[in-house]
This record gives C-alpha cells, sequence and structure tokens, in this order.
C-alpha cells in the first residue's frame, strides 16, 4: 500500500456542494482522494468527479509555461485569418497546418516577456480606446482571492464594470427574481436542512447528475425521515423514483404551472395569512394577475394534469416545513426572472421561508459561482452585492482602492453576452478570460465564433488551452486547485480553504500571484502613482481587504474556517454565521410579490423543426469539459448521446446507438442516440460537455430581458439519422489544444 507524504484538506473544484477532499500526496503527486466523516458538508460522501477526476492536474496538455504569439514575439503586425487558429473549421473539418500562417504559432516564453505583452496590448487599447474597449471574465473556478483581485484590477485601473462570469449563463434569472423580490440571491437556507423538511420541491435540477451529494441527502430525507419530495421537470430525472409526485411539464412551461399552484393555493385558502400580512406586499396586485392561471389553463400550456397541479399545491401548502431547491431548468429561459419568481411566490403564500427546513434555494452550479458573485465578478455590483451605480458605494470601494475621488466608473457594464456581442470596431477591443470557455458555454456558438474572432486582443489564463484560449494572443499558465491556497464560497454560502497538495508544475503560477504582477505592470504604465494594493504576500490578505468592506465576509479569517468554514453573513470575528436568512425580515424589508404572466419560449417547435431540444450536465463531465475531459472521467463517457424518446425514435426509424443529425436554425451537430423514456415524447436531451458536438451550436440567444440570461433550455431542432461517417473524430478535436 502507498503511504503519503502528506495528506491535504481541501475543496472539491467541481460542484456547487464544496466536498472536503483530503489529497493523498505521494513525490509531488496526488495518487488518491478521500473525504473525512465529520465533513459538516457531505459526511465522506464523493460523487466521481471529487473522487477520480483530479488527475487532469497530471494531463500532458496541460501549459505549464507563457506562450505569446509569434507575431508579438516578431514584432509583426497581426497576420490575418485568425479564424484559422481555432483550428477546425465551422463544418467540423480540420484545417489542414500548411493553411495557417506560422505567425500564429505559439511560443513558449519567460513570465517577463508574456505579462509585459500584455500590458502594453492592454494599456495602449485602453489609452486609445478608454474604459469600454476593456472587458473581462472571471472564473466560477477560481478562488474568492482571485475574483475579487481581477474586478479590482479592471475597475480600479481600467475604469471599467465590464466585468462577468458565467453566474450570467446558469442562474442569472434566480438572482434577479430574488433581488426583486428579496433583496438577497444566495440560498436562503443550508442544502442539509432538507432533512428537516416535510415536503420539498425539486425542479429544474437533475440533482442526482449536477449535486449528487446534495441528491443523497435528498433521498434520506425521503427514506428515513419520511419527507414528501415533488420532482417538477421534464426528464424522468434519477428523483422521480423516490418522489411522492412528478409533474413532466413541457420545457419553459414553469410560470403557468407554479402559478397555478399559487392559484389553488389561494382558492382553497392555504394560504398563511400572517407571514402575507407581516412580511410581503403587493399581494392585492398580485392575486388579480393570478385569477387566470387556473390548473386547467396551466395543463392545456404545460401538459401536467390540472389534478396534478392541486395535489401538489395542498401537499407544499399543508406542509409544516416546506422548501424549494431549484435549478437551471428555471433560470436558463428568456423569462427565466418570472419562472423564478412563481417559485418564490409559493414560499411567500405559504410562510415556507425564514425557518429551519424551508426556504429558497438555487442550487448554484460551479464550485464557486457563489463566491466569484459575491467578489463583485459582476457588470452591476462591487463585491457584496453593492450596486457600482451608487456614489456612496463607489466611495468606499475608491477610499479602500486607494483611487480618487470619483475616479471609479458609475456606468453599469455589459454582461458575459454582451461583451461579446460588442466585439466590434468601436466596441469591446480586448477581452481577459480568466478560467471560462466562452467557445462552449456560450449560446449559439458559431455567432459565438464570429464574435471571438472580432476582438483585437485576448488574454486566456488557465489551465489549458481550451476551446476559447485557441483564439488567445497569449497565454498565461495558471495552477489548478491543487497547486494554490485561497478560499471557495459553496451553495450553502459556506467559506472554505481551498490548500495547496504540491507546488506548481512547470512554471505555472497561482492565479493571484500573476494577477498583482500584471496589475503592478499595468499601473506603473498608466502613471499612476496613489496606487492601489497589490503587493500581497499571501491570498489571506486578499480576503481581509475585501471583507473590510463587505460586512458578509466580516467576520471570516482563514484561522476561523480552518476546520469546516463558517457559513456567511459573518458579521464580526465572535459571530458564528448563519445557516438560516430571513428569520426576522427580508433584506429589502417586505417580500415583494411581482405580477406574471405566461410567456411561451421565443422558438415553439414547428413542422421544420419538429422537436424541443433540452440541454444539461451530466455526472462523470464538468461545463466545458475543460477539466473532465482531460481526466480519466473522460474515458467513462467518452461522447455525447442524444436522448430521444422511444415513440419519436420509432417515427423517425431511429435505434439505440444510432448516429443522429441535430439542427437547429444555428447550428448541427451529429451524435450517437440513446432511446429512453427518460425523455418525453417531442422533447430531445444533449448534454454540453463536448466539443466535437457542442450543444450550444444548436441553442437559441435569446435572452431574458431583465437578467440577460440566454434561453439554453429550450429552441426547436429536427432530428435526421445519420452514418456513422459523419460523426465527429473526438481525437481531432481534443488535439486542438497542441501548440
Ligand atoms: Fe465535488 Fe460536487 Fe461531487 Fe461533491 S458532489 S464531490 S463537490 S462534484
Amino acid at each position: 500500500m502507498i503511504k503519503p507524504d502528506h495528506i491535504t484538506t481541501s475543496t472539491c473544484p467541481y460542484c456547487g456542494v464544496g466536498c472536503t477532499l483530503q489529497l493523498h500526496v505521494r513525490d509531488d503527486f496526488i495518487y488518491k482522494v478521500t473525504s473525512p466523516f465529520d465533513s459538516p458538508v457531505n459526511h465522506g460522501n464523493l460523487c466521481v468527479k471529487g473522487r477520480f477526476g483530479y488527475d487532469f492536474v497530471y494531463h500532458p496538455k496541460r501549459v505549464t509555461t507563457p506562450l505569446v504569439r509569434r507575431y508579438l514575439l516578431e514584432g509583426k503586425p497581426k497576420p490575418e485569418g485568425r479564424e484559422q487558429v481555432y483550428a477546425i473549421s465551422s463544418d467540423g473539418k480540420p484545417i489542414p497546418d500548411s493553411q495557417i500562417s506560422n505567425l500564429w504559432d505559439w511560443v513558449e516564453t519567460d513570465w517577463d516577456t508574456a505579462l509585459n505583452f500584455v500590458a502594453d496590448s492592454l494599456v495602449r487599447i485602453y489609452r486609445r480606446d478608454g474604459s469600454d474597449a476593456m472587458a473581462v471574465y472571471c472564473c466560477a473556478k477560481a478562488t474568492n482571492e482571485d475574483n475579487y483581485l481581477l474586478q479590482k484590477m479592471y475597475r480600479a485601473l481600467f475604469r471599467t464594470n465590464n466585468v462577468d462570469h458565467c453566474t450570467r449563463l446558469c442562474h442569472a434569472g434566480s438572482v434577479v427574481a430574488l433581488q426583486q423580490a428579496i433583496g438577497s440571491s444566495a440560498m436562503s437556507n443550508t442544502a442539509s436542512q432538507v432533512i428537516m423538511n416535510d415536503v420539498f420541491i425539486v425542479t429544474g435540477s437533475n440533482t442526482s447528475e449536477n449535486h449528487p451529494i446534495i441528491a443523497l441527502q435528498m433521498k434520506e430525507a425521503v427514506m428515513k425521515h419520511g419527507a414528501k419530495m415533488i420532482v417538477v421537470d421534464p426528464r424522468r430525472i434519477d428523483l422521480v423514483d423516490m418522489a411522492e409526485m412528478w409533474l413532466a411539464l413541457k420545457p419553459g412551461t414553469n410560470v403557468p404551472v407554479f402559478s397555478a399552484m399559487a392559484h389553488v393555493i389561494v382558492k382553497e385558502n392555504l394560504v398563511n395569512w400572517e407571514f402575507v400580512k407581516n412580511r410581503t406586499e403587493g399581494f392585492d396586485e398580485f392575486l388579480e394577475s393570478l385569477e387566470k392561471f387556473t390548473p386547467e389553463y396551466a395543463e392545456e400550456i404545460s401538459g401536467v394534469p390540472a389534478e396534478d397541479i392541486r395535489k401538489a399545491a395542498r401537499m407544499y401548502a399543508r406542509a409544516k416545513n416546506g422548501a424549494i431547491y431549484w435549478g437551471m431548468g428555471i433560470s436558463q429561459l428568456s423569462h427565466g426572472t418570472a419562472s423564478a419568481l412563481a417559485l418564490i411566490h409559493l414560499a411567500f403564500l405559504t410562510g415556507h421561508v425564514g425557518r429551519d427546513g424551508t426556504g429558497l434555494n438555487p442550487l448554484r452550479g460551479q464550485n464557486n459561482v457563489q463566491g466569484a458573485s459575491d467578489m463583485g465578478s459582476m457588470p452591476f455590483h462591487y463585491p457584496g452585492y453593492m450596486r457600482v451605480d451608487n456614489p456612496e458605494n463607489r466611495a468606499k470601494w475608491e477610499k479602500a482602492w486607494n483611487v480618487e475621488e470619483g475616479g471609479l466608473s458609475l456606468k453599469l457594464g455589459l454582461t458575459t453576452t454582451e461583451i461579446l456581442s460588442h466585439a466590434h470596431e468601436g466596441g469591446v477591443r480586448a477581452l481577459f478570460i480568466m478560467g471560462e470557455n466562452p467557445m462552449m458555454s456560450e449560446p449559439n456558438l458559431n455567432e459565438t465564433r464570429r464574435h471571438m474572432q472580432e476582438l483585437e486582443f485576448l488574454v486566456s489564463q488557465d489551465v489549458f488551452i481550451n476551446e476559447s484560449g485557441a483564439f488567445a494572443d497569449v497565454f498565461l499558465p495558471a495552477t489548478p486547485f491543487a497547486e494554490k491556497d485561497g478560499t471557495f464560497s459553496n451553495t450553502d454560502r459556506r467559506v472554505q480553504r481551498v490548500r495547496a497538495a504540491h507546488p506548481p508544475r512547470g512554471l505555472a503560477r497561482p492565479d493571484w500571484e500573476i494577477l498583482c504582477d500584471l496589475a503592478k505592470r499595468i499601473e506603473a504604465r498608466l502613471g499612476r502613482t496613489n496606487s492601489a494594493y497589490w503587493d500581497y504576500k499571501h491570498p489571506e490578505e486578499i480576503l481581509r481587504e475585501m471583507a473590510g468592506v463587505n460586512e458578509d465576509y466580516a467576520g471570516i479569517t482563514y484561522e476561523r474556517i480552518d476546520k469546516v468554514g463558517l457559513i456567511y453573513p459573518v458579521p464580526d470575528l465572535n459571530h458564528p454565521g448563519t445557516p438560516t436568512l430571513f428569520t426576522e425580515s427580508f433584506p429589502r424589508g417586505r417580500g415583494k410579490f411581482h405580477q406574471l404572466d405566461y410567456v411561451p419560449v421565443m422558438e415553439e417547435p414547428d413542422d421544420e423543426y419538429p422537436f424541443i431540444l433540452t440541454t444539461g450536465r451530466l455526472l462523470e463531465h464538468w461545463h466545458g469539459g475543460t477539466m473532465t475531459r482531460n481526466s480519466s472521467l473522460n474515458e467513462i463517457y467518452p461522447e455525447a448521446r442524444a436522448e430521444i424518446h422511444p415513440a419519436d425514435a420509432d417515427i423517425h426509424g431511429i435505434k439505440h446507438g444510432d448516429p443522429v443529425r441535430l439542427q437547429s436554425r444555428r447550428g448541427e451537430v451529429v451524435m450517437r442516440a440513446t432511446i429512453t423514456e427518460k425523455t418525453s415524447v417531442g422533447v430531445v436531451f444533449i448534454p454540453w460537455h463536448f466539443a466535437e458536438a457542442a450543444g450550444n451550436l444548436l441553442t437559441n440567444d435569446a435572452l431574458d430581458p431583465q437578467a440577460k440570461i440566454p434561453e439554453f433550455k429550450a429552441c426547436a431542432v429536427q432530428v435526421f439519422p445519420a452514418r456513422d461517417g459523419d460523426l465527429p473524430n473526438p481525437e481531432v478535436m481534443l488535439d486542438r489544444g497542441r501548440y
């Protein structure tokens, strides 16, 4: 048996559950991952990603040396044909090397050279075109400290709020709805409180695959504690087997179903009137708008039997402790904000919020999407959700960052999707991407590709050259979670330590170190004398700087979170943390009901495109695949599969395992079919992790007007039988990261 040199306790780099990992290290190599039984988050349990998905750290394709394009090193103008750098053309065929100018070659270099090219190029563009030409994607995989520094760099040095990250693409609808109704967008309770629920609703969340450890806790609530689970989802997800009820609604019909449940609660006088009277406002106007949402009306639109809607409403309303857990099936719609509001109304009507074992719980996707949002990696907010267009907030951060009075911008920034659609002459010219992969995560990827080609200068700071890094001018090699210190904030709002298990490979450096080094170079070129602070010796100093202004984190120190973390708000150094929010009031005072209407998805099936496509994630993979597809998990699940209902497959003559071509108005992909009753008739499901059959080539870039989140969860497609020869070669696609 191998004996470890040491065991490092850290936090999982994949999903928002935030499981505790013990990294067993021998000769600077992690050979095993376990978890302690006393972890308050996962009690020793890990899913396949946490247990086995760490070996991407040692993948030969990992980049550990700074890279610049040859044209920069040779002082030549940027050559034409940027689209060819992305070594696969839009029709999926590899472009021969001979057609690609060697001025696009990556050349290994030292840190000074790479960072000087970045600082020179960013400052040149900023001086020429101003703040609006600058934009940055922060990273939900990176630590709080990394994200805090990157948004600080762009706000304090380039005076722009064009700062965003992938929260825009997952829970922006939930965030906006919760802010409007409550004034706070985090989960109100912790996931482990599910065992206190009598009744809970799981909707738009394939929890077993996306938050597996929370799914275990949900199963425990049902099996051991007798809770009743109501699943509302178009797919027959794993949890349906244990559910009291499954409401199989059509994708995009959340508002009528949940509003009809509210209708029943009101009509059958199941309302918690004390809660409505003392804790909410806007009820009368809301009541008027609710009138038309009868269960029969909802049945016609959603396909869910009216009687099931009534039964579910009664069950949730009559519970002692009821809670709602939701995922992106609620938020990733052009009416994602309205969908989340319809859920919030149910909690207001019944008073199932503000107590242990109740709550409104949007399950956050990535390991640190909660933290990246808390750190101000968003275009409308400084750290701590302080609006950037509020002069008082601005003054606080000017003081913290040593910026002259009135120096920070009051202008709201662009969101992720807007940043790319503004990538043109007179718009965004320079983009810095830390760890994100818009060439996989944005909708309508053919359009995204065109925008990426329009950028004048692109920096990629990552562990691998992913599909987006392939467009970069400079690549800065960062360290993965196993080689750096910092903190992640999980979906429970628990701030936990991340610890380096061994030194960085090659010349790779932790993101925060790279950013400090770069910021100092930018500052020197800008000639700013009263500089913001960039000389941190350890990431804890960064966290403490942020916590000096962001009261939610005020009482968090590395010492206090050494063992089990702390759940914010932690307003002072003696505070024990706050697992349950809103016990007395909401941050905005009273909870606000909103009037809702039913708005269909932007693209409904028709004769040409008769299926509804819905996309999602798999247990074995993670997001754009930068980590999992470069890990041994890829051997377990190596290719995309399209889930098609047997009745639809029969009509189209498609058998299990046959190649199929899926076509939408925006693009097409080819993959094998899985014939399964997991999906409903008329609905096709595909995962979006696979670059060679990228689901987002098909998805619709229509946006929710308030949250600016795209409609990933529903678009119209056609399905054709294809041939084996039409299938993409994943080896060629995965080779894209070479240099
Ligand atoms: Fe990691 Fe999430 Fe799996 Fe836990 S449930 S091991 S945090 S991926």
